[in-house]
């Protein structure tokens, strides 16, 4: 298939190309577009077929739901059955944005979306690009993040064109995405909210409106909740290590590393703080990516998938990241570094 890669502006998308993915949409097809937290691969969320093709094209397992986009609220009421006063809140309060509600789902919504679970997840995200999509196809539409499945998520058209070329006929193209992990994904369907993935809305931000917001972590169920969770995530080619620890502890360790790897002739790539990057420059790995200051998760967030994408594209076999405190986005970052390195983490 030819995949078109078309440039539209960030902030006043054309109407043109606007319509052009609108009509992919509606006869069935898949487009590629920026949100605030990754590029999504969208299909129409009531097209069972076409969200089928989801699946196909990521290579996504069967049983991992899929996030519906919606770009007012009374498009989101007809896929959700219930509200509940939490829900309604968070309305509120994070739309539009990334966060993601899960709640009990209404016929409308297809098996195959919500890979056969009574709840759907949904979300209305603030990229004007991904707002006018929605608005103009005139359908929610699901969409999971536009990569491969296992790999890194996408946070720019480049990313995307590299993992979906010749796969889909649209790729819409703005550039890099501002918040860079995915969606925090929230079950309000009653009881006290719970974190099902850590995301762009911080667990402090959500208790500030919500009061009690628990964490759901994989051992807590049997059967995650998000089945999503539970998959290797994220991943690029190389052996990742995450280290976490006192600044000098953690270079010195990687500076060890380094020498090792290099005594086995691989090649050794560093995602770091700016704090720490002075110090690891000087130890010569291969590969030095600044992930940002330690003291603005934000900028570290946006970042992320870049390096880890960057480490692929420059065959690095050993890939060391310094891990971040978890508090705010840190919580996020650091549960995707756990991802992508197969929860390989020393604590030195
Ligand atoms: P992705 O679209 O790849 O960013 O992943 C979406 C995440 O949301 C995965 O972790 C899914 O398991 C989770 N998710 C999607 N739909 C549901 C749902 N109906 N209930 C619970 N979790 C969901
Ligand atoms: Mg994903």
């Amino acid at each position: 298939m030819l995949t078109k890669r078309s440039y539209i502006d960030r902030i006043h998308p054309e109407v043109e190309l606007l319509r052009e993915g609108s009509e992919w949409l509606r006869s069935g097809e898949l487009v590629a577009f920026p949100t605030e937290t990754v590029y999504g691969l969208g299909a129409s969320a009531l097209d069972a077929l076409a969200c089928e093709k989801i699946f196909w094209v990521k290579g996504r397992p069967q049983d991992n739901p899929l996030i519906v986009h919606v770009s007012n609220r009374a498009m989101a009421n007809k896929l959700v059955e219930r509200w509940t006063p939490e829900a309604e809140l968070c309305v509120q309060h994070f739309w539009p944005g990334p966060l993601t509600l899960v709640l009990p789902k209404t016929a409308l919504v297809p098996d195959v979306v919500t890979a056969g679970l009574a709840n759907v997840a949904v979300r209305m995200p603030s990229h004007p690009v991904a707002l006018g999509l929605i608005e103009e196809t005139g359908l929610p539409i699901a969409a999971p993040s536009a990569n491969l499945s296992g790999k890194p998520s996408p946070t720019s058209g480049s990313h995307v064109w590299r993992d979906m070329k010749g796969k889909i006929p649209l790729i819409l193209d703005a550039g890099a995405c501002q918040v860079g992990v995915e969606s925090t994904v929230l079950d309000v369907t009653g009881g006290v909210p719970t974190i099902l993935r850590p995301g762009g809305i911080s667990k402090e931000m959500l208790e500030e409106i919500l009061g009690e917001v628990r964490m759901n972590t994989l051992t807590d169920n049997r059967v995650p909740k998000a089945p999503g969770m539970k998959y290797r995530h994220y991943a690029p080619q190389g052996d990742m290590i995450v280290m976490v620890g006192l600044q000098e502890r953690v270079i010195q360790r990687m500076g060890q590393e380094i020498q090792k790897g290099h005594a086995r002739l691989k090649k050794v790539g560093v995602l770091c703080t700016l704090e720490s990057a002075p110090f690891l420059h000087s130890r010569l790995p291969d590969l030095l990516f600044v992930l940002g200051s330690k003291h603005r998760s934000e900028e570290v967030a946006s970042n992320l998938f870049e390096g880890l994408r960057l480490c692929d594209e420059r065959g690095v076999d050993i890939i060391l990241a310094e891990g971040i405190e978890e508090g705010g986005l840190g919580a996020a970052i650091m549960n995707r570094l756990q991802k992508a390195s197969g929860h390989r983490i020393e604590y030195i």
